[in-house]
């Protein structure tokens, strides 16, 4: 019986393990958010001008074209809300608009997989500002959040 236990115990520790590797976050290829968890995965990133680029990428992170995918976005900004619409341009989705100013708000991203699938919403909350551990922008930041007390926000 104790032996058991100790098996069950065991792979409970094992599958603890393999969910926290799991929710570690993957570095967006060109600096964005990876916002899935799972492949085909998303990419949220916002270009120089503010504009948004929504790519697509499999389980080994390599970059898949948009095959019908409809995509759209919610810039919930202070000033109010704005909603972006994607045409497609060099292998991803790209907004027609660029983000309202300022940040520190949510921006989100719903992705139809073909226009009469059901949407996949994903939040992404917008900080443009640079993270001083990964030097990424603060949105796509991938500093393990565990870490706690040395990250500063
Ligand atoms: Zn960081």
């Amino acid at each position: 019986m104790k032996t058991i236990r100790k098996i069950i115990l065991t792979s409970f520790a094992r599958l603890a393990t393999a969910v926290a590797f799991a929710a570690k976050p993957i570095p967006g290829p060109k600096g964005g958010k990876i916002v899935t968890a799972e492949a085909p995965h998303v990419e949220f990133f916002v270009e120089k001008d503010r504009s948004v680029i929504v790519s697509f990428y499999d389980k080994d992170m390599k970059p898949v074209t948009p095959a019908g995918q409809v995509v759209s976005a919610v810039a919930e900004a202070k000033t109010g809300k704005v909603t972006l619409a994607f045409t497609a341009k060099d292998g991803a989705l790209v907004s027609t608009a660029p983000l309202p100013e300022g940040d520190g708000y949510r921006v989100v991203v719903q992705v139809r997989d073909t226009a009469e699938a059901r949407p996949k919403n994903y939040r992404v909350e917008f900080h443009e500002e640079v993270c001083g551990e990964c030097k990424r922008a603060e949105y796509a930041c991938i500093c393990d959040e565990a870490g706690g007390d040395k990250h500063d926000h």
